[in-house]
């Protein structure tokens, strides 16, 4: 990459993060931190902290107290000092007021005193003011009494309440540079930074502490001031100073605290602007992950994040690293607040008014793997709502989702207006989730009680089945096919069957059903037909199987569809009649003429290369036409009309029977009738199956029977289910029967078995046989 584009993306990269929430949390961060609005953040956590983070004081410092000056005259000071060099401590430390000019003896025993320590001894002078480093309020020992021994002094910086935070390692005083005491005690005169900062976890009143009177008292324990550095000093000279964790402590005990801040094993500071910047890294960064992650990880690292900002800076500080948490909890303040703030937006954003999530919260989400969509739709919704007083309209949707998901089984049940709900199902074989939402229609057979109101309801399902697609297009297309449903009156309206154009599955289909041909997932049933008169098998339909070894049996109502839409409903066909005519020259073979029949897809009828088509493998096959049906059905979807006629016409001039499928159930059956040369009505199982029940469909039964053989036609009855509906149609004429009772669909060699059953009179019509 060259440098410029280098820069580009940088820059791009760089507005984008300035734009998510993340970044934009740290850009105000650091302009908050940079108008110090961290400092009450920062006091507050480093005196919360060291009243946690507390330990003794080091026991090589001993403080000699000579409290209330007045009774410390200078020559009792002198004495005092005689009394400490016979204790031989390492080094004194002389931090009382020295009351000169009182007594000229006493200031001589003093001087003399002092002058016996050579070395060993220094002064301290103090600034009696915490702020701002108060030099100009250092008042420095009297010469006279001090003469050559050093000069220490002590002031500190102060926060904004007066806490006392850092102090320079030097201080120049009238043009002199003197080191402060906390360096001369850790010997340590210089850092990164100009200043150093105290172990506040010393604990101030833990520091060893002896009085002076009782030392010139001589009731003390020789030895035990050897070796140590004693500190003579008047604990009430100075104003007591602000000490984190401890509130008002003697100036002396900030002095140890530097030291041993100083003696820690890393000292490492940056000042209160940058120190403050490696922690909200961090944090930055855990946040950022966190951001990333998903579910339970998410808290986790949040979690890290929060704890690192509380901890961290303490355990660094106990370290020597002086590192301000404000800038990190800043920053996890405003991205906090961000944060939930959207998620409050987006809460409110993705549920409806009864509280359920909406349909947007739907479709945004990725769709758990092999699960269905369906909408749900509720007939008169609105009406519904019409007659509810308005407070229990979120009632109303929540007992409708409460029992979808009690009976779907789903934990979300999202919830659009309209009466639409819609939800996740895993993806069974088509069979049984359609069995499934017929079981979830039943519930709502049961009238639902709102408040005092009763209303009867029904629900129409739409299922999407098109994994892989995304939940914004698998929600709309359930969608429109509940709407659907709803509009024809249909429990479930499936989208897979009926407007698949864009969805892989249907792309996909050409290489799956040569697939299915090619392995034996796609099969072809057969289902007996028996003559009424003399009762016998007499033929049987082909009906064509789909064992999809991922989504289970298929319906051929919907995969023929399909088939025709993807263009391989041809194929299909022909594959059909071939194995028809093979199932024909085989039962032909054995006995009396046995009459097998195939279905022809609407698309197909008025195609101009049928006829020749099924020409050529009669011929190649040597089978007499005749011994075939064509069942075609009276649908809209043929779309040339006269040449569909010419098409079937040819067809049965060249010996084949065609038979009008599902007759009485098309817009123009009878149209139909009169416009083509047919020889066989099928009368469709609508009626056939409620002649037993309803006087009207026997009515149609019994009139279509007349019509068919006045035309000169036979009549199939198709879908007979029970012995009384068998014996019924017998009595009214009709010439053959074709259903379950009489024969499920099954393997060839299955019926081939019933077949010489039947023939050796082993079998009558009304056994039921084994299904398939
Ligand atoms: P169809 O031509 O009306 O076929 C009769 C349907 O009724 C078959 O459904 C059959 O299993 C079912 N059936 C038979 N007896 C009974 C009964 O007693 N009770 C009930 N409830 N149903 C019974 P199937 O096999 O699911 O086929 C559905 C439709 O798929 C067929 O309706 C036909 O339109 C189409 N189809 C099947 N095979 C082919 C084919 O090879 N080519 C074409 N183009 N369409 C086919
Ligand atoms: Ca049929
Ligand atoms: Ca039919």
């Amino acid at each position: 990459m060259t440098p410029i584009r280098w820069h580009l993306a940088f820059g791009r990269s760089m507005r984008q993060f300035l734009r998510s929430t993340l970044g934009f949390s740290v850009l105000a961060t650091l302009l908050l931190a940079m108008l110090a609005a961290g400092e009450p953040l920062v006091h507050g956590y480093w005196n919360l902290g060291y009243k946690v983070v507390q330990r003794s004081a080091p026991s090589d410092v001993v403080l000699v107290t000579v409290d209330n000056g007045r009774d410390w005259p200078t020559a009792r000071q002198a004495e005092l000092l005689e009394r400490l060099r016979r204790q031989m401590p390492r080094r004194v430390l002389f931090d009382a007021a020295i009351p000169v000019g009182e007594s000229a003896e006493g200031d001589a025993a003093l001087t003399q005193a002092v002058r016996s320590f050579g070395n060993d001894i220094s002064f301290i002078g103090r600034s009696d003011k915490v702020d701002e480093l108060g030099t100009d309020s250092i008042s420095v020992p009297p010469r006279q009494i001090t003469g050559n021994a050093p000069i220490l002094l002590s002031a500190w910086r102060s926060n904004f309440v007066l806490y006392a935070t850092s102090s320079p390692y030097t201080i120049a005083l009238g043009g002199k540079s003197y080191l402060t005491v906390a360096s001369q005690l850790a010997g340590v005169s210089s850092g990164i930074e100009s200043q150093f900062y105290p172990d506040f976890s010393v604990d101030p009143s833990s520091i060893p502490q002896v009085s002076g009177a009782q030392l010139l008292q001589q009731d003390f324990p020789a030895s035990h001031l050897t070796g140590r550095t004693v500190i003579v000093t008047g604990l009430t000279r100075t104003p007591p100073i602000l000490y984190f964790g401890h509130g008002f402590a003697p100036a002396v005990a900030l002095d140890i605290a530097g030291a041993e801040g100083l003696r820690a094993p890393f000292s490492i500071s940056f000042g209160p602007h940058i120190g403050s910047l490696p922690i909200l890294l961090l944090v930055t960064l855990l946040v950022a992950a966190g951001s990333r992650a998903a579910g339970r990880r998410k808290g986790l690292w949040y979690a890290i994040a929060v704890l690192g900002a509380l901890v961290l800076p303490m355990i660094l500080r106990c370290q020597g690293m002086v590192f301000a948490p404000d800038a990190a909890m800043i920053f996890l303040a405003i991205y906090g607040g961000l944060r939930s703030w959207q998620k409050r937006a987006r809460r409110i954003q993705l549920t409806s008014a009864s509280g359920l999530p909406n349909l947007m919260a739907l479709a945004n989400n990725p769709l758990p793997v092999g699960s269905d969509m369906v909408v749900a739709v509720v007939a008169r919704y609105e009406e519904m709502l019409a007659t509810l007083p308005r407070d229990l309209h979120g009632e109303c949707a929540r007992q409708i989702a409460r029992r979808l998901s009690a009976g779907a089984g789903a934990e979300t049940i999202f919830h659009g207006d309209g009466g639409h709900f819609a939800w996740c199902e895993e993806a069974r074989p088509l069979e049984v989730q359609l069995n499934h939402l017929q079981g979830l229609h039943a519930l709502f057979a049961v009238p639902m009680t709102i408040g005092v109101h009763t209303f009867d309801t029904n629900i129409h399902f739409g299922l999407d089945r098109n994994e892989g697609l995304d939940a914004a297009t698998r929600f709309n297309s359930a969608l429109a096919s509940a709407n659907e449903a709803l509009a024809n009156g249909r429990v479930i309206e499936l989208f897979e069957a009926n407007r698949l154009a864009e969805a892989p599955w249907e792309l996909s289909l050409h290489a799956r059903i040569e697939e299915g041909l090619h392995n034996g997932d796609i099969w072809l049933a057969f289902q007996s037909q028996w003559d009424l008169q003399d009762n016998r098998m007499c033929g049987a339909e082909a009906l064509i199987r789909w064992n999809h070894p991922t989504r289970g049996p298929i319906a051929p109502d919907a995969f023929i569809l399909q088939a025709e839409r993807a263009g391989r409903i041809d194929a299909l066909t022909y594959w059909v009649v071939e194995l028809a005519i093979t199932a024909a020259l085989a039962l032909n073979a054995r006995g009396p003429r046995f009459q097998i029949s195939v279905n022809l897809s609407a698309q197909m009828v008025d195609k101009p290369d049928l006829v020749q088509n099924l020409a050529a493998i009669v011929r190649r096959r040597g089978i007499d036409p005749t011994l075939l049906t064509i069942e075609i059905t009276e649908t809209s979807s043929v779309r040339n009309r006269p040449a569909a006629c010419q098409n079937l016409t040819r067809l049965r001039d060249m010996g084949f029977r065609l038979s009008i499928d599902d007759f009485g159930t098309g817009e123009a059956s009878l149209a139909y009738l009169a416009d083509l040369p047919s020889d066989e009505l099928k009368i469709d199982r609508r009626f056939v199956s409620r002649i037993t029940t309803s006087s009207r469909d026997r009515a149609i039964v019994a009139n279509t029977i007349a019509l068919a053989h006045a035309l000169g036609q036979s009549v199939v009855a198709e879908g007979i289910e029970t012995e009384e509906t068998l014996a019924m149609l017998r009595d009214m004429g009709c010439d053959y029967a074709q259903g379950y009772h009489l024969g499920r669909p099954k393997a060839f060699t299955l019926l081939e078995a019933d077949y010489d059953a039947s023939l050796e009179g082993r079998a009558d019509p009304g056994e039921r046989a084994k299904s398939v």
